[in-house]
């Protein structure tokens, strides 16, 4: 259980990090919901799990903005003395072929989900290493380990952030803090509810166990990651992919 901890989500507001932010709450943690545009449906998370007699707060900052970041973490010190927990969830697609893709779509991935990666870790380090604790789980995806046609912009930031995971894991270790990824499959939430259905057709078939994952599955995995349970674990992907990537 995670009673007593604080922890930031990072993109909340819906998807994968809305039922991060119930599970690592269900499990007693004070939660502060990311976001970036939107204010309101990261608002109907925190009352979901007031609701459910849980904490939460939300804080707006985009993540690709180094100096966001860093005003986002000393404001989250000011009001709660401390950060155990890291989930560096937020992430966009801007799919396309190779050979037309325009230079800011790969740019804005980039930035969003690799340097949001970077820019978040590099904002809590410095209190986490004082601590000399602390949990950070980064979302990379099945794409970042085997690649995608119409996603190199996407495959490369999802593979780039198992980069970041490893050399974080070996850097932070000495100070008691932990570093993972979760790579998750194919996820029924608003990212892929806009692919055709010939497409989730093509990747359903791809998968062993026959369908795709449930936002739940990817939280339970992310509250394993971060719980004391966990500690021995450091520097890995698990993949949550119904076997899609064996
Ligand atoms: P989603 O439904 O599109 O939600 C994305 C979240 O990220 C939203 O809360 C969004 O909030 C936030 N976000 C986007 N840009 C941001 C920024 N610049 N700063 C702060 N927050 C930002 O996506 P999802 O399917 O839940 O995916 C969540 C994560 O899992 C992503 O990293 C994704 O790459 C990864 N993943 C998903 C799947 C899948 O099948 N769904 C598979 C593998 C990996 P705002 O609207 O407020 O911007």
């Amino acid at each position: 259980m995670l009673e007593g901890k604080i922890a930031v989500v990072t993109g909340a507001s819906r998807g994968i990090g809305k039922a991060v932010a119930l599970e690592l709450a269900a499990q007693g943690a004070e939660v502060i919901i990311n976001y970036n545009g939107s204010g309101a449906r990261a608002e109907e998370v925190k009352r979901e799990i007031e609701e459910k007699g849980g904490k939460a707060e939300t804080c707006q900052c985009n993540v690709a903005d180094f100096g966001q970041c860093l005003e986002f973490i000393s404001g989250v010190m000011k009001d709660f003395g401390r950060i155990d927990i890291l989930v560096n969830n937020a992430g966009i697609t801007r799919d396309g072929l190779l050979m037309k893709m325009p230079e800011e779509d790969f740019d804005d991935v980039i930035k969003v989900n690799l340097k949001g990666t970077f820019n978040t870790i590099r904002a809590v380090s410095r209190q986490m290493i004082k601590q000399r604790s602390g949990r950070i789980i980064n979302m990379s995806s099945v794409v970042g380990l085997c690649g995608n046609a119409g996603q190199v912009n996407y495959a490369a930031s999802k593979a780039g952030i198992i980069g970041i995971t490893k050399s974080a894991a070996k850097e932070l270790a000495p100070r008691g803090i932990t570093v993972n990824a979760i790579a998750p499959g194919f996820v029924d939430t608003e990212m892929t509810a806009v692919l055709s259905d010939k497409v989730k057709e093509e990747a359903r078939a791809q998968i062993p166990l026959g369908k795709f994952g449930k936002p739940e599955d990817i939280a339970k995995t992310a509250a394993f990651l971060a719980s004391e349970e966990a500690g021995y674990i450091t520097g890995q992907v698990i993949q949550v992919d119904g076997g899609m990537a064996i």
